[in-house]
């Protein structure tokens, strides 16, 4: 799923190419992908896009009368849109602007939970953005220290938990974890301050190398192509220090960690990692 990093310089991307651009219509190319009934999106018509934003995962059109908050999920994409056939291939919502371009957001696979929300005024504290936590770069180390008090868990399940930082998943949940010398499975009611310290610079330094990648880009990267140092690297060397790295399997994710970075040398319980080393 696209992270922060990736969001971000995507919005980045659209606002430069589709910025200043009035919307001639927004048109949906299927019935589940519009999640609001008010306002319109007719409302925007007309209306120039001022700028394309980020918050956590979500990118925000920004038309003044009305934003499109839209949610990729996993399989959502958000890209120009030339041929503006009749029915594209996955293709789920579509914006026309005036000048001729159109932007079409698709969704491969079959889960359909990517959507498109439309807010009137400041899209902060409105469904889809409502309950959700500040953006993880933003946090400040005594604001973290908070947050990680109030919700003592594992760290990689706060991480990932949009309602306590938003913008991270599971990629920068591994990377930042890494980072930090800290086990996904620490408790995030018994870190010390030290460790707040290292875990609020590996947040700013795993989304600032993210951002770094992916404005290098010239459309949103896939998951398996970012750099990583344990996601999805499970039995290969770690970078730091050459240990194997180990995975734990869940249903939904893998917590990929370092043994010797995070845990004390110490391996996690796991009945799949043994794949991985025969
Ligand atoms: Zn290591």
């Amino acid at each position: 799923m696209p992270e922060l990093p990736e969001i971000r310089a995507h919005a980045e991307r659209l606002t430069a190419e589709f910025g200043g651009q009035p919307l001639e219509r927004f048109r949906t190319l299927s019935f589940t992908a519009l999640k609001t009934v008010s306002p319109s999106p007719d409302d925007a018509h007309g209306h120039e896009l001022r700028a394309v934003g980020q918050r956590g995962k979500h990118l925000l059109l920004d038309f003044d009368v009305v934003t499109f908050v839209v949610h990729l999920m996993q399989g959502g994409r958000l890209k120009p849109d030339d041929k503006q056939a009749a029915k594209p291939r996955n293709g789920q919502a579509r914006w026309v602007f005036a000048d001729g371009p159109a932007l079409l957001l698709t969704e491969a696979g079959t889960e359909r939970k990517a959507g498109v929300w439309v807010v009137e005024g400041d899209p902060e504290g409105q469904a889809p953005i409502e309950g959700i936590g500040p953006d993880a770069d933003t946090v400040d180390e005594a604001t973290l220290a908070t947050l990680l008090g109030e919700h003592p868990m594992r760290l990689h399940g706060f991480l990932r938990d949009q309602h306590h930082v938003a913008g991270l998943g599971r990629l920068l949940a591994n990377e930042i974890c890494h980072r930090a010398r800290l086990s996904p499975f620490a408790s995030t009611g018994k870190l010390s301050t030290e460790e707040v310290g290292r875990l609020h610079a590996a947040i700013g330094a795993c989304v600032e190398e993210g951002l770094d990648y992916e404005r290098g880009l010239t459309e949103m990267s896939m998951s398996a192509d970012r750099p990583a140092n344990v996601h999805h690297r499970a039995g290969q060397p770690c970078p730091v220090c050459g240990d194997l790295v180990r995975a734990v399997e869940y249903s939904a994710y893998t917590v990929s960690y370092c043994p010797t970075c995070q845990t004390g040398g110490k391996v996690l319980a796991d009945n799949t990692t043994s794949k991985f080393l025969k």
